[in-house]
């Protein structure tokens, strides 16, 4: 009976199974597929309705830069550092977006004069501010206005909740400018997005529907014509195993209907997990077991401070065993732990098993995506996870594991 769960490709087994560290500071690692990923990248592009970016804080790494790059997506960055990474890995600065609610006049010049084009403003300071700095550079930016909306509480609330975020601005709000009073900015784009980890079609398409009459309402108030529509990220990942998943031909019909009764010229998504998550694994040793009150529990040599996810969604990331789980033995539901002296480090409460035990590798699946940067790797000092990727049928190693003396002072 081999109990190998769907997210886990068989292939990869042996690999992981002959893997030796490669120094000795190397406790746990993180391999991103890049095979794999470009296969499903390819996927997401066979269609011709969206326009598609990569979040980039969903995984920076250089690797995962340039399999996005060389599938044709472009690059929403949030910050200088993010910014830094893409054009390091080639990509050309017309190729990037830029996001994020603290964007500084300073931050807005440095981006221009990198050759960023496009700008999401997320306040009527950073629309001030890049319309003085592109009058500066000479220059015409394409700039997409934030919107956040709320809709009255009576049940019909697509949004559940109705927080408020520093993500954008209300409608109210920015139907106060006028986008003839920006000469130097090309304003000709909404973006909105405040829902995560959607898993329902229906309630996807339910939300989108909801928002294009109060958007191109706006547009009209604000004498904009309304060419491009970006509609974030969001799309969900089943980390809970439930059998629920996005149908991505369905999303393309979906959004094709968006599209038109938006009237643009342009519909955009930035993908964060639903295109990279599926392609990373993190490989963590067990380092104790014990029976506690009757709960049996793991502890393994590495947790929130690898991976942080866990501990502020209450959501784990799905687990299996890198032993081959062929056994004809029942599962069990084990409490796993990270070393870290706090109860929030856990990983979550999961079936493995029964045998499970000290010096087993536990492979935790979509891993791909708010990793590896996501952590908290400083706390307690323990060592820095490396960062392998696997490609044809090889892992190589991108980041070396680093003891904690590497960023101690
Ligand atoms: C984080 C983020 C995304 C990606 O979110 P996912 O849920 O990972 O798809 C997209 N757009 C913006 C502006 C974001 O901040």
């Amino acid at each position: 009976m081999n109990t190998a769960p769907l997210w886990f490709d068989e292939n990869v087994r042996d690999s992981l199974q002959n893997h030796r560290r490669a120094n000795r500071h190397e406790t746990a690692y993180f391999v991103y597929q890049l095979d794999a990923l470009k296969a499903h990248l390819a996927q997401l592009q066979n269609q011709d309705v969206i326009k598609l970016w990569f979040a980039v804080k969903a995984n920076p790494l250089s690797s995962i830069i340039k399999a996005l790059d060389s599938q044709g997506f472009n690059f929403d960055v949030a910050s200088s550092g993010e910014l830094s990474q893409v054009l390091a890995q080639g990509i050309e600065p017309e190729r990037v977006l830029n996001t994020g609610p603290a964007k500084s006049k300073n931050q807005l010049s440095r981006f221009l004069t990198q050759g960023v084009n496009t700008f999401v403003v997320e306040s009527l300071n950073q629309l001030n501010w890049l319309n003085d700095v592109a009058i500066e550079q000479k220059c015409r930016p394409q700039v997409l206005l934030r919107v956040q909306l709320q809709w009255p509480e009576d049940g019909k609330n697509p949004l559940g909740g109705n927080t408020v975020t520093p993500f954008g601005l209300s409608t109210e709000i920015w139907s106060q400018i006028n986008v003839r009073d920006y000469p130097s900015l090309d304003i000709s784009g909404l973006h909105i997005f405040q829902w995560g980890n959607m898993l329902s079609n229906e309630k996807m398409y339910s939300l989108w529907s909801q928002m294009v009459e109060p958007l191109t309402t706006l547009a009209k108030t604000i004498g904009m014509t309304l060419k491009v529509l970006d509609l974030g990220g969001g799309l969900g990942i089943d980390y809970l195993q439930e059998g629920r998943q996005l149908s991505w031909q369905k999303i393309i019909r979906d959004l094709a209907l968006i599209k038109e009764q938006a009237g643009v010229e342009e519909l955009w998504l930035e993908l964060g997990r639903y295109a990279v998550a599926e392609c990373g694994y993190y490989v963590v040793p067990v380092v104790d077991r014990k029976t506690n009150f009757e709960q049996e529990q793991l502890v393994l040599a590495a947790g929130i401070n690898h991976l942080l996810r866990p501990a502020i969604t209450e959501q784990p990331f799905p687990v299996t065993r890198l032993r081959d789980n062929r056994a004809k033995q029942g599962k069990h539901n084990f409490e796993i732990h990270g070393p870290l002296c706090t109860s929030m480090d856990k990983l979550g409460q999961l079936e493995l098993p029964k045998d499970t035990d000290v010096g087993d590798q536990l492979i935790f699946g979509y891993c791909g995506a708010y990793g590896f940067t996501e952590s908290m790797p400083f706390f307690l000092c323990h060592e820095i996870a490396a960062e392998y990727v696997y490609q044809n049928g090889e892992l190589e190693e991108i980041r070396a594991a680093q003891p904690a003396s590497w960023y101690l002072r």
